[in-house]
């Protein structure tokens, strides 16, 4: 018997040593208290293995000893993986603080049982043949045993609490434990008071240390997992359908039970049901995925059925699942969305991005067929919804994209490119001008109450290259527009060769200016002015363009591409410097004559134009008198209050302001009392425009002495014979330009001809 409990503790010893290795290494939250705990229970076997193979009092005594201490370092082990374990906090430090002392006490009053013998002896029985010291214990005996039970009692009712209050699928790790030590406590109260030899209650230990090694370490709630898997399952969108390896179905959750239109338990039916449904294919014993499109129109139905097999240890089918999800609302919503990018919400056209992806689309895939691509443009448009609501004009354009979806065919492609403006592409043989324009000649939008006539025009481009970006395509068919004379009579204009060549000239030249300016191919000629005795008193600055490859360029071909793009600007600013650097080389000479230089409308919108001409004339120390700025009466159209505003400056810092091609324009008699200019130029070309040469000279009467009367000068330009110049004077005209006097001329000749 000796032996036996021998090698039982031994191999708890080991056991235990093992786990609480183990557990210390592992990297779990509570693997210390837990490696601590299943350590503990080792002193006390070790203990009583020394107590079972002794046979002398000395060496029982100190099994005995070894045995004791350890219970006390088990208790205290217990008490703090308790509250680890069940999740207790040491609230209290004076609880904490006097069970440690409890403790250290009783270990310090074994440790004084040598000399006092207080709690306990051993005494001699026979085991085995052979003398085995049995515990006779005394008063600290007992104390031992009251504390270490206390303690074990208030652990195990920790331990009931806790599992009365955890959910049923986590309590068993803590009762299992719980009980498992109040059967340990009454296997080792047998031991004390039946007073047997050999402890027996130690296999216990090493179970407790088993058992809460597994269940802090390794325990997974299974019961819990199984039902959460089994919720999940039945709760899921997804169709569920599980079948036995011989295919037949075991189980459907309820959307599976709907899907398959049975009621819960005829799971039977399940097989015949999905096969009329979606073919025999998901009976196979391939796992697959698969998309099912079921029903058409308003009825159609999208779903995705993924099959899977179990298979047993032996790679042997066990049985399969087939899941199905119905993915028609999703499908619905993107087909929706996709709508809604792909087309515009008033109109219901396509967007201008979309156009472009399904023109680009058609024409590469149809080669063979000749194409226009038609910029349609509503020109009155923003009249319409000015003077009548945004309403109207919303309606207007949905009747506009009513009517272009009219003359469509299936091999058309059209959509809304932005605003009121709408792109077309069609094969060039379903094109029909005549139709269009007919209808185009009094296209009347009417919502009931007002009627109103729109004016449509079409841009139309033949696509020759299909590989260019489809907006340029519509920027060439939107260009055709701009040669649109009689708005009225035509509605329809193709893109030309000599569009293409005004269009290829305009980048030309755009992009050499800067170059031309710096290398000074672009200069001032010089026309001079002349007073009524017709001595030359001053000079207009007029840009030339001497181009290497293109020769002598007039303002003409290259200033409106320039106002157009905005770079008028860095032409302008170039003039007025050229115009500082003549006039400060005269200076030197004593010369007095003035420059005239000209002011685009647009200078004013990109720069300071006020700031500009002063910072010039500083630098070159220039008398502001020298210098006259000509202005047209459009820059007056925008901004009038701001325009008069710098136009004032301008006088009071002493420049002389020049209203240009007076007459030309929206001006009338009655705004020039308003304008602060101080020469008037009137271009004769505007006045022998009339055919009536005595209307024309009245006008021109008019002009003058309104002029004198408002105390501004008068220069008339364009003066070409000596009759309009006597005429002229007689009419009391002071200033006077025009090829009669001279054209134009390089400085050099204008200095030879002019100067002293
Ligand atoms: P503009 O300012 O009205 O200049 C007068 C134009 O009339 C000049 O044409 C001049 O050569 C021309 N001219 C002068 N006398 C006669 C005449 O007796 N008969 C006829 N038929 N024409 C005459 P040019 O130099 O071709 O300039 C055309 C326009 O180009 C100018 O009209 C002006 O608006 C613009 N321009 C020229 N240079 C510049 C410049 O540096 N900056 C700006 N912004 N515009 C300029
Ligand atoms: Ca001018
Ligand atoms: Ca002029």
């Amino acid at each position: 018997m000796r032996d036996t409990f021998s090698v039982i503790f031994v191999v708890l010893i080991l056991a235990l040593g093992s786990c609480s290795v183990i557990a210390y290494r592992s990297r779990k939250s509570n693997s210390n208290s837990v490696a601590l705990l299943v350590g503990s229970l080792i002193p006390p076997v070790i203990g009583n293995l020394i107590i079972v193979r002794s046979g002398a009092k000395e060496l029982s005594l100190v099994g005995d000893y070894i045995y004791f201490i350890g219970m006390d370092l088990v208790i205290f082990a217990l008490l703090r993986f308790t509250f680890e374990y069940c999740e207790i906090k040491w609230k209290n430090g004076a609880i904490k603080a006097l069970v440690y002392l409890l403790l250290g006490a009783d270990i310090v009053q074994y440790l004084l049982n040598p000399v006092f013998g207080q709690a306990f002896d051993n005494e001699a029985v026979t085991v085995d043949g052979f003398p085995y010291y049995r515990l006779v214990p005394y008063f600290g005996q007992t104390l031992h045993r009251v504390l270490d039970y206390s303690i074990l009692a208030v652990v195990i009712i920790i331990f009931l609490v806790k599992s009365a209050k955890t959910s049923r699928f986590y309590s068993e790790r803590y009762y299992v434990i719980m009980i498992t030590m109040i059967a340990l406590a009454f296997w080792q109260g047998f031991y004390i008071f039946s007073r047997t030899p050999i402890d027996r209650s130690m296999v216990g230990f090493g179970g407790i240390g088993l058992l809460v090694f597994y269940f802090s370490l390794y325990y997974r709630p299974l019961k819990l997992l199984d039902r959460m898997l089994a919720n999940i399952a039945s709760e899921m969108t997804e169709a569920l359908f599980f079948f036995e390896a011989s295919g037949r179905c075991i189980w459907a959750n309820s959307t599976g039970t709907e899907l398959a239109g049975i009621k819960e338990g005829e799971f039977e039916t399940v097989p015949d049901n999905l096969f009329e449904r979606f073919g025999d294919k998901y009976q196979s014993q391939d796992e697959f995925i698969s998309r099912y499109i079921i029903g058409a129109g308003d009825d159609i139905k999208y779903y995705v059925l993924e099959k899977h097999s179990l298979l047993d240890e032996k790679k042997r089918l066990a049985g399969s699942f087939v899941s199905i999800r119905d993915y028609t609302e999703e499908q619905q919503k993107l087909k929706r969305k996709m709508f809604n990018a792909t087309h515009d919400s008033l109109t219901g056209l396509y967007t201008r991005e979309y156009l472009y992806e399904r023109i680009h689309e058609v024409i590469m895939a149809r080669q063979d067929t000749e194409y226009y691509i038609v910029y349609i443009d509503v020109r009155n448009f923003k009249i319409v919804n000015d003077i009548f609501s945004s309403e109207f004009g919303d309606s207007a354009l949905q009747c506009i994209a009513d009517w272009i979806k009219s003359w469509m065919s299936d091999e058309c492609v059209y959509g809304r490119l932005v605003g009121a403006s709408f792109g077309v592409c069609i094969p060039v043989e379903a094109f029909e001008p005549e139709i269009i324009e007919e209808k185009l000649s009094h296209f009347l939008v009417d919502n009931g109450s007002v009627g109103y006539h729109i004016l449509i025009h079409l841009g139309v481009y033949k696509l020759v290259e299909r590989e260019i970006e489809i907006s340029l395509m519509f920027d060439r068919a939107n260009l055709a527009l701009s040669t649109i004379k009689d708005e009225y009579q035509t509605h329809i204009a193709y893109y030309n060769d000599e569009i293409r060549r005004k269009v290829l000239w305009d980048q030309h030249i755009s992009t050499q200016l800067t170059d031309a300016i710096s290398k000074r191919q672009v200069l001032p000629y010089l026309q001079p002015i002349v007073d009524k005795e017709g001595a030359v008193i001053g000079a207009e600055a007029l840009a030339r363009w001497i181009h290497p490859s293109d020769g002598f360029l007039a303002p003409g071909s290259f200033i409106p591409v320039f106002e157009k793009n905005g770079m008028i600007v860095e032409v302008d600013k170039y003039m007025w410097r050229c115009a500082c650097e003549i006039l400060s080389e005269w200076g030197k000479k004593n010369e007095r004559l003035f420059i005239s230089v000209n002011i685009s409308p647009k200078d004013f919108y990109f720069i300071d134009v006020v700031e500009e001409i002063r910072r010039l004339t500083e630098e070159y120390s220039i008398e502001p008198a020298r210098l006259r700025i000509e202005i047209t009466e459009t820059v007056m159209m925008t901004e009038a209050e701001l325009r008069m505003k710098t136009l004032n400056k301008f006088r009071e810092e002493g420049y002389a302001v020049e209203m240009d091609d007076f007459g030309s324009g929206y001006s009338s008699l009655n705004m020039l009392k308003d304008m602060p200019v101080d020469v008037l130029k009137i271009d004769m070309k505007f006045l022998s425009k009339s055919r009536d040469d005595e209307k024309a000279r009245t006008i021109l009467q008019n002009i003058i002495n309104l002029s004198e009367d408002l105390g501004i000068a008068s220069l008339t330009e364009g003066v070409e014979t000596e009759d309009q110049y006597r005429m002229l004077r007689e009419m009391g005209c002071e200033m006077f330009q025009g090829y009669y006097f001279a054209k134009p001329m390089p400085l050099e000749e204008f200095e030879e001809k002019y100067l002293d």
